[in-house]
This record gives structure tokens, sequence and C-alpha cells, in this order.
């Protein structure tokens, strides 16, 4: 009797396929394994899901071939790929291209290793002369590896290779397959446990009894204020896991802007440099290649890394560490639109291994919970040394146009303040949110601002119509050509950009030392770091950016952080805004009074009595979550219900609003307890020439929600140009 295999295709997103397993491959194939298979008339390549004892599909065919005898993905990270695929609405191959990148299906076929080139040791006088005269295209390969000071890929030196396989006879180069890199262990200072306060202590206790019985465990939020000193629980924690014999994972929001952090878990695990894999973006495909190898085959005790590291092929796992869990780059935006918290958390519950999320201002998803007893809480409300919370002051910016007559940049008051720290020799932070640029109506005398009122989110201007929309329920009015609530006509769009402060900064401190850190200025690779070390050496005075600057920097001499408009977020046509706002305002605060000297913070706003304003400014997590968590559940938004977009786009609005709308209907049919919206356009109406448009959905259950849909998409044929994205628990809402 033979057996069955299941696969999922490389090259095609439908779904999988059973073919019968030859009796030679019988005891070899397991689910993971990687195979070919005929289709038609070729072989492709497919990934295996399942094995079977029986298959109803007809016309099954034999597996071709078994690629490697070591299954390349294993069964948790199988599990967690099928469970990616059917939480987030997306084909299972899609979800499994997580697990397994292309990348590293692209290598296993030619089963190219990479090889390095390595000096020996430097040929003496008589062998370069010698070189020179015989041999002197290997003196080029010498000449090369003096000047890159390390070993260089052997495939990277093209026609030279032969000479570098000449010189390894004579014993000049040695040629192998890791990049031993310079004294690594070198680069980085050690560094000691500190002693813990006793809060850390408390905290540091429960993480690694969750360690020690993970069974027993639930998920742990850990809610520390700025400073608290969270970085070095999660030190603590890992050298307890590593003690045990296990190994750990640490997620970091966005590793290319949180350099300081990553170096504090390489110096604090120095000893053991060489088994840390750091994964960023900016990794070469052989290098992401080798990281991955290198974590799969059991070289790697501990994995850093941005959102997609959650897929590390680590074995054994102890720990994962999700730093700053709030934050949204841990969405991918991309199908899978996965959260990488979220999917830690079902990690950790597969690997029967402690989680901890971390961060001073949790989400509400999070702390909802903590709050509801599936998550464990533990909190650390104060500042190591008991260092005070920076002094947080709003002024309103409504007092300041009506003396001015012109929105202004910077008031008198953050001027001012600005004066006294280059008077002292003090630094500046000066952060801007620039992202509303398609924004609500502010009316810049009173500070009202249109809402929906059926959802309570701001309502988005369209100039194309002059209408304003909410496009989570599809509510429309005609844009007011004066304030609705003041009758004052300068009513108008909110927001103006980074590139504006730093103007206006120059023109009022002609002497100061101003930079730029936004998207645009540091386009080019470096320049973020390169900037950070000049504000970090006082090199710059006032430091200007968006939001880059606003995450876990730790600058002594900072000693006042101006936010110019704190508005900018918080009319967005997203329920999240509020909370948004506030954790922006915290963590930009966070940045004030890390030294001996105390800190302030100036808020501009045309909204002062906002409460996302009032709650940071008395940094008041436990009010705040009272105040937005009130407003989620009138409205039922998240976490209270559980939340799905539909974002259909196509060349032809009509055709793309009418299969939004049959969507709509068939959903209707089956919706139960699920609330299904009005297709409406987004607020990103259109994007390269597609017109885009929204259906919300909400309902007690993710999980069936999205269920839902992939039945629904299965029965529709959708026209032709016409193409719909699902996004599970969306946090982007443009
Ligand atoms: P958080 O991540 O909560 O914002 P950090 O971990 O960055 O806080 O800690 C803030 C500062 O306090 C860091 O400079 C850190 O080295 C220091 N620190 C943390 N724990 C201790 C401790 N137990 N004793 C002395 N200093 C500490
Ligand atoms: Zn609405």
């Amino acid at each position: 009797m033979s057996r069955f295999a299941r696969v999922l295709l490389d090259q095609s997103a439908r779904k999988p396929l059973d073919y019968r397993i030859p009796a030679e491959l019988d005891s070899r194939l397991k689910p993971g394994s990687r195979v070919r298979v005929p289709l038609r008339t070729r072989v492709v390549l497919a990934t295996v899901v399942a094995v079977l004892d029986e298959s109803d599909a007809r016309g099954v065919r034999d597996v071709a071939a078994l690629l490697n005898d070591d299954a390349l993905v294993r069964p948790a990270l199988m599990r967690l790929a099928l469970w990616m695929a059917d939480y987030y609405c997306c084909p299972e191959e899609i979800a499994l291209r997580a697990v397994l990148p292309v990348v590293i299906r692209k290598a296993e076929l030619t089963h190219k290793q990479q090889l390095f080139v390595a000096l020996a040791r430097p040929p003496d006088e008589q062998e370069r002369r010698e070189l020179e005269r015989r041999a002197p295209r290997q003196l080029d390969v010498i000449r090369r590896l003096e000047r890159s000071g390390e070993p260089v890929e052997l495939a990277e030196l093209g026609g030279l290779r032969a000479a570098a396989k000449s010189l390894e006879k004579r014993g000049l180069v040695r040629i192998e397959l890791e990049r031993i890199a310079r004294d690594p262990e070198g680069e980085y200072l050690p560094s000691q446990d500190l002693a813990l306060n006793p809060e850390q202590a408390a905290a540091l206790r429960v993480v690694c009894g969750a360690i020690d019985d993970p069974a027993g465990a639930k998920p742990i939020l850990l809610h520390g204020v700025t400073g608290s000193g969270k970085t070095e629980v999660y030190l603590q924690g890992l050298r307890h896991a590593l003690a045990a014999g296990k190994t750990a994972l640490v997620l970091v929001p966005e590793i290319s802007l949180t350099p300081q952090a990553v170096e504090r878990f390489k110096s604090r695990f120095s000893g053991i440099q060489s088994r840390i894999a750091v994964l960023h973006s900016h990794l070469s495909e052989g290098e992401r290649h080798d990281e991955w190898h290198k974590i799969h085959s059991g070289g790697a005790r501990i994995v850093i890394g941005a959102r997609s590291a959650i897929f590390a092929p680590l074995e054994n796992l102890g720990l994962i560490v999700v730093d700053e869990e709030h934050e949204n780059s841990y969405k991918q935006e991309d199908a899978p639109r996965y959260h990488a918290r979220d999917v830690a958390v079902y990690r950790a519950a597969i690997e029967n291994c402690a989680i901890v999320l971390g961060s001073a201002t949790p989400s509400l998803e999070s702390y909802h919970n903590a709050k509801t007893g599936k998550y464990r809480l533990l909190e650390m409300p104060s500042r190591i040394d008991d260092r005070t919370m920076p002094l947080i002051r709003v002024v309103d910016l409504r007092l300041q146009n009506r003396r001015k007559g012109q929105p202004q940049v910077l008031s008198a008051m953050l001027c001012a303040a600005i004066e006294r720290r280059l008077a002292v020799g003090q630094q500046t932070i000066l952060f801007l949110n620039r992202r509303g640029y398609s924004s609500a109506l502010l009316c810049l005398a009173c500070g009202h601002v249109a809402h929906c009122p059926n959802c309570s989110v701001a309502l988005t201007y369209h100039r194309d119509d002059e209408r304003i929309r909410c496009h989570l329920c599809g509510h429309s009015e005609r844009a007011p050509k004066a304030c609705p609530a003041c009758r004052d006509p300068g009513i108008r769009q909110a927001g103006y950009g980074t590139q504006k402060v730093e103007e206006a900064v120059r023109k009022v401190f002609p002497a100061a030392r101003v930079a730029r850190m936004d998207a645009d200025s540091m386009a080019r690779k470096g320049g973020y770091r390169e900037t950070l070390d000049r504000f970090q050496a006082h090199k710059i005075d006032i430091l200007v950016g968006t939001q880059m600057i606003a995450k876990g920097l730790h600058f002594p001499n900072v000693t006042l952080v101006g936010i110019v408009n704190a508005d900018i977020g918080l009319h967005m046509a997203d329920f999240r805004a509020g909370e948004r706002t506030f954790q922006l305002l915290t963590q930009v605060a966070g940045r004030a009074g890390r030294g001996e000297t105390e800190g302030e913070v100036l808020v501009q706003t045309f909204t002062p009595a906002h409460p996302s304003i009032q709650h940071a400014r008395h940094h008041d997590f436990a009010g705040f979550w009272e105040h937005e968590s009130a407003f989620r559940r009138a409205f039922g938004h998240p976490p209270f219900q559980r939340f799905v977009l539909l974002t259909v786009r196509g060349v032809q609005a009509e055709t793309a609003l009418f299969t939004a709308q049959t969507l709509a209907r068939r959903l209707r049919e089956a919706a139960g307890d699920i609330t299904v919206g009005e297709p409406a356009p987004a607020p990103l109406a259109r994007v390269k020439g597609e017109h885009r448009f929204h259906l919300a959905l909400r309902g007690p259950s993710a999980v069936r929600m999205s269920r839902m849909v992939k039945s629904a998409l299965a029965k529709l044929t959708l026209p032709r140009e016409v193409r719909v994205a699902v996004d599970v628990d969306a946090l982007q809402l443009l």
C-alpha cells in the first residue's frame, strides 16, 4: 500500500495537490520535505505539508524526487505556517514563504556553498617578486585580500577564482566555508549583569519561572515605563534560558533603527558572539542564506532580528522576547499580513517556551489580553535610580494663532526653551509625525475636527468631490467651507512636514547646528547611523525628525524634546489614532532627561484637552487605558471586537466598487454575529492608477471572519484586473 504526499507547489498559490510516494522514498519523505513533482509536462518544486494514507484525488501521479534528506521545514514551523494561512486568510504557499524564504529555496537547488577566501599569511618579499613575475593574477588576489582586510567571497573574485585556488596550494590563502570575522569578540566591550532593583528582580523571577515551566505559564506582558530597565530583565532572562541549554529569540521593531539595543545584546553575550545571529534587512542574499543555515543547523543560540526573524528555524527554544510589542512595524503589510507579536505568541505555544512582550506603552490588544487573564501582567512603574519622568507641558496653538494670525511652526514658548538649551550646551530633539497627508479638516481657530457619527474616527477629506467621508462605515457629507463649531472660515487640511520645521529652526536659530532625520533625508545607507553618532558626539544641537527618532534612543545630554504638532497623528481616519498619539508622545517624551539633568517636553497642539495628550502629559497609562477602552467598546472597535479590512482595487472604479458590493452582499448572507460595513472609497482612493475601496468586517472571532472571507472569495470569480487584499487585525487603514 503506497502512501500519499500532499504538497504545495512553489510556483503557485493554489490549493495543495496529492502525489503518490514511491516505495523507495516512503521512509525518507516527511512533512516539511522538499520534493520535485510532475505537473503537466514539467517537473516542479514543492513542499510536503502532510503524508496521508489515502487520497481521493483522481489521476494521482508519483513524487519524482526528494531534494534533501533533511526535512527543511521543521514540524513546529510547518504548523505555524498552516495556522497563519488559516488565521490571516492567505494561501498556504504564501504563508510557507515566510517560513521558508525564496532565497533558501533557490540555493538548495544548486547546492552552492558559499566559500570564502582568507589570507593565511602574507607572502614574503621573495614570494611577492616571484608572484609578480610568474603569476600576476595570484598577486591580484593577495592585494585584493589585503585591501579588504577580511575574507572575500570566492564567487566575488570572478575570473580570479582559479588564481585563488592556486594560492591555496601554495598555502598563502585558505578557502573555507565560513567567514571568520576578524577578532569578533573584540568588537564589543563585554558587559556584566547589573544588580537588579526589586521591581526588576521580581519581574525576572517570573520570567525565569516561565522558562523553567513553560507549560504552566502564560505569555508575559512586561509593562515598564521608559527607562525602567526592561532590557536588563530580557538580558538576564536570556542568560537563564541559555544556562538551561535552550535557545532564545529576540524581536526588535526595526533593526536599522535600533542599533543601540542590538549592541546591548551583543555585548552582554560577547563570550558567545559567533553563536548570535543578527537578522536585518541589509543582509545580502548570500549572508541571509548563511545565517539561515547556521540557525537551522544549530549553530546559533540567540537570534536577534526584526519582524521576519520570528520564523528563524531555532530549535529547543526557551524564551522569545518581543521588545516594544506595540510597534506597528511588527505587522507585515503584504501577504501574509501577519503580526510578528501574535505569531510569536502562537509559536511560543507550539514550541512550549516562555514569551515576554515588553513595552512602556502596551498596545490595547495586549493590555486587554492581560486584563482578561490571557496574559500575565508585570509592571515596572518607576525609572532606574528613581530618576524623575520628564516634565511635559502643553502649548495651545490656538492662542498662538490668534495672536499671530498665521499658523506657526515654533511657538514662542518652544523657541525660548530651545534658546535656553543652546545657551548651556544641551541638546534638543524636535519631533513631527508627518504621516498625515490625506488628512482631516482642522479648524485653526477652535481646533474642531469633523468626526464620523457612527465610528468616531476623523472624517477624511477627499479633494476630488469636496466631501469628507468615513471609510469604516461609508458615511459621507459635504466638506464645510467654514468651521461648523465656531463659523471661522479658517478650516483647512491639517499638516506640514519636517522639512518645514527644519527650515523654521534654521531661520530662528541661524547659529545652531541642525540636522534632519526622516525617510527622505536618510535614504542613503548608513546615513542614519552617522547622524546619530554626530548627535551623540554633540556635533548637532537640534535634531529634527519623524518617528525614526522616537524609539529606544538614549542620549543623556538631551534635556528638551519638542513635539511640533501633536495633532497630525491624532486626526487620522483611524480608530487607533488616539492610541498612536499617546504611544508616540510617551515614547518621544521618554527620550528627554535620561541623564543627570531633568528633562522637559513641550507639546504643541490645537486640541490641548484631548485625552491622549492629557494622559501622556501626566504619564498616566492607566487613565489612558480607561478612557480609550471605553471608546473602543462603545463603538465596537478592537480589542473588544476583531477587525478585518478588505481592500478591493482595480483600474476601473465601477468594476472594483461593484466587486466590493457583491462581496459585501455574499458576506452578509453568512454573517451571523459579524458586522459587514458598506464598501467605501479608501482614504488613499487612488494608488498607481488603481481605484481602491474598503470593506470592513467586525466580529468576536478573527479566525471565523477569516474563514468566512476565504470561502466567499473562493466562490467568487473576480473580474480581470480586480484584486482583493484581506488584512486580518489590520493596522493600516489607509
Ligand atoms: P527601558 O528599556 O525600560 O527603557 P533600559 O533597559 O534602557 O530601560 O534602562 C535604562 C538605563 O538604566 C540603561 O542605561 C540601563 O543600563 C540602566 N539600568 C537598567 N537596569 C539597571 C540596574 N539594575 N542598575 C543600574 N542601571 C540600570
Ligand atoms: Zn463611520
